[in-house]
């Protein structure tokens, strides 16, 4: 099963798809993980996207949909796909039907995380996240069960990005409007679009993604 998890910055989009990789066995794949990555490397392609993405604006159409592309080759058929801040613009979408249907694979949801907005800042400003192994936490929404201490590796180190910060935010927040929401009406004509309550606890919004992918919703 290949899914899109959709929805603007701060929506819910990594915390839902690390619970589904956990349970499900599925692969994240998230373009923002894999840009920072590259930015860490200093490799050509994170030299490029570095001062794009520290102003929240999308990074090139081509060198997404080649990241995303050389993933898809890494990924055995039967293993299901979380795209995961991909694709984010109307090209990006039709690159990812290329990208699938030459590797014989196909989209079977795209889960709309719906949010209030208003609520993103508060969201994008309290994440934080493992420095070893990613996982995700937040100031007030979910804090690791011991103080100090990851809940999945037990690490004591923990990171933020660089660009949760609310100026950034704002500019993330236009760039989805203008350039993401316009692609779900694509979807929508196909009867992929699923809409999930992201508002809600994260328990019950995986709850609600879980029933979708059995069929039950
Ligand atoms: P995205 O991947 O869509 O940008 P994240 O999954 O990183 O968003 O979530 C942003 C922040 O909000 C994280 O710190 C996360 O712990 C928190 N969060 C995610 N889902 C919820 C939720 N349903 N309720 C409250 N906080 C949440
Ligand atoms: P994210 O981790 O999804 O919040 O992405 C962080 C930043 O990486 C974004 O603000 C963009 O600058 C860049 N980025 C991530 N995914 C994409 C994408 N699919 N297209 C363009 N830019 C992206």
């Amino acid at each position: 099963m290949d899914i899109i998890l959709l929805g603007p910055p701060g929506a819910g989009k990594g915390t839902q798809a690390e619970r589904l990789v956990a349970d499900r066995g599925m692969v994240q794949l998230s373009t923002g993980d894999m840009l920072r990555a590259a930015v860490k490397a200093g490799t050509e392609v994170g030299l490029k996207a570095k001062a794009v993405m520290d102003a929240g604006e999308l990074v090139s159409d081509e060198i997404v949909s080649a990241i995303i592309g050389e993933r898809l080759d890494q990924i055995d058929h039967a293993t299901g796909v979380i795209f995961d801040g991909y694709p984010r613009t109307r090209a990006q979408a039709e690159s990812l039907d290329t990208l699938l249907g030459d590797r014989g694979r196909k989209l079977d949801y795209v889960i709309e995380l719906e949010v209030d907005e208003d609520a993103l800042v508060e969201r994008i400003t309290g994440r934080f996240t493992c420095a070893v192994c990613g996982a995700g936490y937040h100031d007030k929404f979910k804090l690791p069960k011991v103080p100090g201490t990851c809940d999945v590796c037990g690490s004591h180190e923990f990171k933020r990005r660089p660009d949760d910060n609310a100026e950034t935010v704002r500019t993330r927040m236009v760039e989805y409007r203008a350039k993401t929401a316009p692609i779900l009406p694509i979807y929508e004509a196909r009867g992929l679009v699923r809409r999930v309550d992201g508002m809600a606890d994260i328990d019950h919004v995986t709850q609600a993604i879980e029933a979708i992918l059995d069929g039950k919703a």
